[in-house]
């Protein structure tokens, strides 16, 4: 019989199988104790048999039979030899696989052993770890994971959304509603937010439905940046969060914002109604200063549309017309055609317009510094920026909010506002620029 054939093996299982092998056993035993001769017979071709069969366990008691005669051959010195040198060698084997097993293990858990068998870990473990204390973009605010653990996911942010009057000063009997929202900027896994609330166990303020229309959301947006410029209270009327945390809801408000305008290809039309609005003759302001989409609304949709270099090239129209706004509100709330008064007022009548359109150029220089890419237009590079940089979104958010209220906010006069917003080029006397766009926009009667 070969010896190396498993004992699974069918000729090793007929043997195992013969009624007389345990009587085989004890007979060969007994010759063979004491008996030189008779064990340097059997020791010369049986001991890797032998060896096989005191491996065994079964109820006729084979293993410790041929234990037994293992003994019995071991007084023979060059026999005991050839048995130890077998035993060594399944010892070894075993050892063998168990060190397989083990590196398998291991490997598993991404550690190996080394040349002295102390157990190391690989450099990919090292990275998780270091991965572990390193989830410092956005996370749920019930399984403390984000996007770095759970990439597949949805994080979602609680808000809070009431119905709002989208422009105070637009002359309608019924004013055009809308929403307006304000955060905690609480991040939740949208499973973990189900889970919780068909539990019971975590009832958070959960924002409602929500019209998935980007004007609505424009105008949702415009309405939480006056909330900073006008240095009204965000949670006084809707009770959320402060400026820091809505401050890090504004990218996430044109991300949602872009979401719509780029899957339904709206970015051409939208391009085209920012130029046709740009194209509007100065004696049109007056009147375009109590639409609804009027000079706030289309500043923030170039943010979305324009490419920072168009924005450049357009903004000032856009903040000669907030001007003009500042002004046709002030001297005339109900609504006007002309301007009855064109005497350039106090800076505080002009500083909202003003701080409106400096957190623009901020959005632009601070959050969005990034964010441009020359292969996609502006509104796609934008959303997949934003997309994909929660981390760098937060710290940007928060410089956004001191480069604002450090730069923009202490200025005291329309000169120190241009000086400050780099305009002095474009706006090179701006005390004299104010009273002559004052002067310029006449209704011109047709
Ligand atoms: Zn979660």
């Amino acid at each position: 019989m070969s010896e190396s054939c498993s004992l699974d093996s069918q000729p090793w299982k007929d043997f195992l199988a013969k009624p007389s092998l345990p009587f085989v056993l004890r007979l060969l035993s007994g010759l063979c104790k004491g008996h030189a001769k008779t064990q340097q017979l059997v020791g010369d071709k049986c001991i890797p048999a032998i060896h096989r069969l005191e491996q065994i366990s079964s109820e006729e008691g084979i293993g410790s039979l041929a234990e037994n005669l293992m003994e019995a051959l071991k007084t023979n010195p060059e026999v005991a030899k050839k048995i130890d040198e077998v035993r060594a060698q399944t010892k070894a084997e075993k050892k063998r696989r168990a060190m397989a097993m083990r590196q398998k293990q291991l490997g598993a858990l991404g550690m190996s052993t080394n040349e002295k068998g102390q157990v190391t870990a690989s450099r990919t473990v090292f990275q998780q770890m270091e991965d572990l204390v390193e989830e410092s973009g956005l996370t749920c605010c019930i399984c403390r994971e984000g996007y770095k653990y759970q990439s597949q996911k949805v994080l979602g942010i609680y808000t809070y959304t009431k119905v709002a009057v989208l422009e105070p000063f637009e002359l309608k009997s019924k004013k055009t509603q809308g929403y307006s929202t304000v955060s905690h900027f609480n991040i939740v896994h949208y499973d973990c937010h189900l889970a919780a609330v068909r539990h019971n166990v975590y009832l958070p303020e959960c924002s409602g439905y929500r019209e998935p229309t980007y004007h609505a959301t424009l105008h949702d947006l415009k309405l939480l940046l006056l909330r900073y410029v006008q240095e009204q209270s965000f949670s006084s009327d809707s009770g959320g969060g402060g400026r820091q945390s809505n401050m890090h809801l504004i990218p996430y408000m044109i991300h949602m914002a872009l979401y719509v305008i780029n899957t339904t290809r709206c970015v051409p039309r939208e391009e085209k109604n920012l130029t046709s609005f740009l194209k509007h003759p100065p004696s049109k302001w007056v009147e375009l200063s109590y639409e609804l989409d009027g000079p706030h609304y289309y500043s923030l949709l170039a943010l979305h549309i324009f490419s920072p270099e168009k924005w450049d090239e357009h903004k000032v129209t856009l903040l000669k017309q907030l001007l003009v706004s500042a002004q046709a509100r002030t001297v005339s709330p109900g609504g006007t055609k002309s301007l009855s008064d064109k005497a350039v007022k106090d800076y505080s009548i002009y500083k909202a317009a003003l701080m409106y359109f400096g957190l623009i150029e901020v959005l632009y220089s601070v959050l969005l510094k990034d964010a441009s890419k020359p292969e996609e237009s502006w509104s796609q590079s934008v959303a997949n920026y934003i997309r994909h940089n929660d981390e760098a979104l937060i710290k940007n958010a928060d410089k956004v909010l001191s480069t604002y209220e450090k730069d923009f906010q202490p200025c005291e006069s329309f000169a120190e506002f241009c000086d400050v917003g780099g305009l002095l080029v474009k706006i090179p006397d701006p005390d004299m620029y104010l009273a002559e766009l004052l002067n310029s926009v006449s209704y011109v009667l047709a």
